[in-house]
């Protein structure tokens, strides 16, 4: 076997044992019983060890110095050994010792995290969120490839992306936000939910969500739909991918749009070309651009009006009682209706974004140093009052709304908001190509839109990097004014504004 050859079987391996653990968190979160999360960690933590002895040992290094002086590499072989190195060079500055702390720290916190959320006290999480922070910080330094600590964190995440870029970003964003809100405040067109929040058979609404990814290209043959409390998607190789979504028998768009965003991820993990199958390309570009794909099907293609012309006479077919007296254009309104709220999760998409910027802020803060752990709950809620100009009643609806800090997940909340806006850079090119997409839309013709996705987007996998795969699809790097228009267009348009 070539040195080439080998190399990508050691990561073909590596990327194994990760589909591994996924399979154990997988289980953890859809079947595992309550009482086995302690055995169930040490699981965990046991194939994490493996895997990065592996990944840091002589073989692997002598392997990537051989295959270095390998000159004219095809396109996908020089992706694998670009990501093989950085993978390695990262790791190899990560002690075997701190892995497993953080991993630990990250159980134990997720835990103190959920008790600390219903007996809203922040003080019950903040010796192991203090922990987890100090342990970020060892680990930024030790990585040390960014202008800053945070810096390195969003390397990890989305690899080419800095704070002083996504700063510029944002405070564009958020300008243009101020402005939309401000308008929208002003229209006589007031909209709201309470169609949403009838009483909606659960079983009924697990049915629709499967009819609805399946129309959209959901493979069940390579993939199924579980319930979790918190919906996410994970693969266990590309022929293989995993959705769940939460029903909530009061609020519709729970279940809905739940389904609708994971069934964007999955599709994108589905679509890989088969060349990079068992290796290490096989996963999104980044997190950024993985959001942008379900964000792309889940609102601008979820809560469009042409997405609910087809839809909407089946949903009233299914609950007839409730919808009887709501025309198409009543439901459409009130999935869009745009009001600041507290929690993240719920969150129109106006107001998305700047949930997204005061958490992206706070992080900055922490890594800079500027900020102490005790003090954070209270920078939450000022930065609420700015942002949102809202008012947090407890911490719960605060600080400790959001389950990534106990994980370690710092510099992981902007590429949501990334993902917003390479998914309408993708669709203002995808509309230019096809100019009948909408009204294949609304005929029930979601499959022309995934071709066009997996041929420009997931096909690749990682093969590109987020900044390159932007450019080369549309000709442009990120602009944030293709999110800005869309938002404009939608919403002044549904509240008649000129
Ligand atoms: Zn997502």
């Amino acid at each position: 076997m070539s040195n080439l050859n080998k190399l990508k079987e050691r990561f073909s391996e590596l990327k194994k044992f990760k589909y591994i653990n996924n399979l154990l968190q997988w289980d953890q979160q859809v079947y595992m019983p309550d009482g086995s999360i302690q055995d169930r960690s040490s699981l965990i933590e046991l194939i994490s060890k493996i895997s990065h002895k592996r990944l840091i040992s002589n073989k692997t290094k002598v392997l990537i110095n051989k295959a270095e002086k390998i000159n004219d590499l095809n396109l996908i072989d020089s992706a694998i050994f670009r990501e093989a190195k950085r993978e390695y060079e990262k790791a190899i500055k990560i002690p075997t010792d701190l892995v497993i702390e953080i991993a630990k720290t990250s159980i134990l916190g997720h835990d103190a995290w959920k008790k600390a959320r219903n007996k809203k006290k922040f003080t019950i999480f903040k010796p192991f969120l203090a922990k987890m922070i100090e342990l970020q910080k060892e680990y930024a330094d030790r990585l040390d490839i960014g202008q800053s600590r945070y810096d390195t964190l969003l390397d990890d995440y989305e690899p080419g992306a800095t704070s002083e870029w996504i700063s510029k970003i944002f405070n564009y964003l958020s300008k243009h936000i101020k402005e939309i809100l401000n308008k929208l405040k002003n229209s006589a067109e007031k909209l709201d939910q309470s169609i949403l929040k009838k009483k909606y058979d659960p079983k009924k609404q697990w049915e629709f969500s499967l009819e609805i990814i399946k129309t959209l290209g959901f493979n069940f043959n390579i993939g199924r739909q579980d319930k979790s409390t918190h919906p996410f998607t994970v693969s266990l190789s590309p022929n293989d991918v995993r959705i769940t979504t939460r029903i909530l028998e009061s609020f519709l768009p729970a279940c809905l749009f739940g389904s609708i965003h994971e069934c964007g991820h999955a599709l994108y993990d589905m679509g890989f070309m088969k060349a990079i199958h068992n290796t290490n390309l096989a996963g999104g570009a980044s997190l950024g651009f993985h959001e942008s794909q379900s964000r792309l099907w889940e609102n601008i293609i979820g809560k469009s009006k042409e997405f609910w012309h087809y839809w909407y006479p089946k949903l009233q077919e299914l609950f007839p009682e409730n919808l009887k007296n709501y025309s198409e254009d009543n439901f459409y309104k009130s999935i869009n209706s745009v009001k600041p709220s507290l929690i993240r999760v719920e969150a129109d998409e106006v107001t998305y974004s700047l949930h997204i910027i005061l958490r992206f802020e706070i992080e900055n803060l922490i890594f800079n140093d500027k900020v102490e752990v005790s003090e954070l709950p209270q920078l939450w809620n000022e930065k609420t009052e700015t942002l949102l100009d809202l008012k947090i009643p407890d911490d719960s609806k605060g600080i400790l709304q959001d389950v990534h800090w106990s994980g370690g997940a710092f510099g992981y909340f902007p590429t949501y908001c990334l993902g917003n806006l390479y998914a309408a850079q993708l669709y203002d090119s995808i509309l230019k190509k096809d100019l009948v997409l909408k009204e294949k839309i609304s005929n029930g013709n979601f499959l022309d839109l995934l071709n066009y996705l997996k041929k420009d987007v997931h096909q690749y996998g990682r093969i590109y990097h987020p900044k390159e795969l932007i450019k080369k699809i549309t000709g442009k790097n990120l602009n944030p004014d293709y999110y800005i228009d869309y938002l404009k267009q939608k919403y002044y348009q549904i509240h008649s504004i000129n």
